[in-house]
């Protein structure tokens, strides 16, 4: 299948276009970017012009930031094309409904990707907390944002999500491993006071069993990063490390082991996609966000010192 990239900027180049690359199911048939291109590659500064020129590619992957990509999707759909978005699906979750009935009315795929989910020891995690009494869940995501998002102003603007932009893919694996849902109870946001979103967050967790669930996000980290969630049950304790590429059980690595063919999260994406065109349908989980949203909306704002890049 031919499809076209929207967006080329740094997760464009990182991950998608190799994954694309890679694939034996898909082919890059032409990029949309104001500055970015990929060589070889037809390239559009116009949507909409590659919307009107183009109807041999039937297929949008969206890498835009957040904000603008509702209107990219939108018209996406309404030109009958199937689409994929990055993680968060979008700025508010009104508008992600809105992209669902539209895709839906249209008999079309909108696959809202959540590339964590796809890291190798995720689904086993899934699989061993099934059967298991949380006691706890511990999220701690820590990272330095001058090193993972350079020059970026749009996550500090808002709909951005600052912290919230890698939060989101811990969320993303919480509501995917644990077999209940969650909600948020409540969280404290540190905000710059120059900036719109928050460079740390502390959330605390209703589970239905009484389970003392909380994340920590903090982009102020240097040197080690840490990606971690840690779920202590009456069973034993679950360690998930390096953002779900690596699985303890009581201290003891690789006890658990991914029988997944494909590797990496990016080309596992991809197929997924494939997979959902070929069967018809939506997937669009929107649960990670409603705990980013949640928490903007009920999390108390501590102004902290000013961040400059
Ligand atoms: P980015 O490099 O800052 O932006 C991607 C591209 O989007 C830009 O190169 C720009 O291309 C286009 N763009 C930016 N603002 C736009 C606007 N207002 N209107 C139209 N086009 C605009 O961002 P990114 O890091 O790739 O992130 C994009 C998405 O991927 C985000 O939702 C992010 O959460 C997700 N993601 C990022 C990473 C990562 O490591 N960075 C990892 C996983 C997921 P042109 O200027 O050429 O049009």
């Amino acid at each position: 299948m031919k499809l076209a990239l929207v967006g080329i900027g740094k997760i464009a180049v990182d991950q998608h276009i190799p994954a694309i690359a890679a694939s034996e199911e898909w082919m890059l048939g032409a990029t949309v970017s104001r500055h970015g291109s990929v060589e070889g590659i037809d390239s559009y500064t116009d949507f909409d012009q590659l919307l009107a020129e183009r109807s041999d590619i039937r297929v949008i992957s969206l890498c835009l930031p957040p904000v603008p990509r509702f209107d990219y999707a939108k018209k996406a759909l309404e030109a009958g094309c199937h689409v994929m978005l990055e993680k968060p699906p979008g700025a508010t979750l009104a508008e992600c409904h809105a992209l669902a009935k539209l895709a839906e009315d249209n008999r079309l795929s909108l696959y809202a990707t959540w590339h964590s989910r796809e890291a190798d020891k995720v689904a086993v995690a899934k699989a061993w907390l099934t059967d298991k009494a949380l006691k706890s869940l511990k999220v701690t995501w820590k990272e330095d944002v001058r090193r993972w998002h350079p020059n970026q102003d749009w996550i500090w603007e808002p709909g951005g999500m600052g912290v919230f932009d890698p939060g989101i893919n811990a969320l993303s694996i919480v509501t995917e491993i644990l077999p209940v849902d969650i909600h948020l109870r409540e969280a404290t946001l540190q905000v710059p006071q120059n900036r719109q979103t928050p460079i740390a967050a502390d959330l605390a967790f209703y589970h239905p069993s009484g389970a003392q669930v909380s994340a920590v996000f903090d982009w102020r980290q240097e040197g080690e990063q840490t990606w971690t969630i840690e779920a202590e049950t009456e069973q034993g304790t679950l360690t998930l490390l390096d953002g779900g590429a690596r699985i303890l059980i009581d201290g003891v690595e690789d006890a658990l082991v991914s029988d997944n063919p494909l590797s990496g999260e990016y080309p596992r994406l991809y197929a997924k996609m494939a997979a959902l065109i070929a069967r018809g349908g939506i997937d669009m989980d929107l649960r990670p966000m409603v705990h980013v949203s949640d928490a903007l909306a009920l999390g108390r704002r501590v102004a902290v010192d000013p961040f400059y890049d």
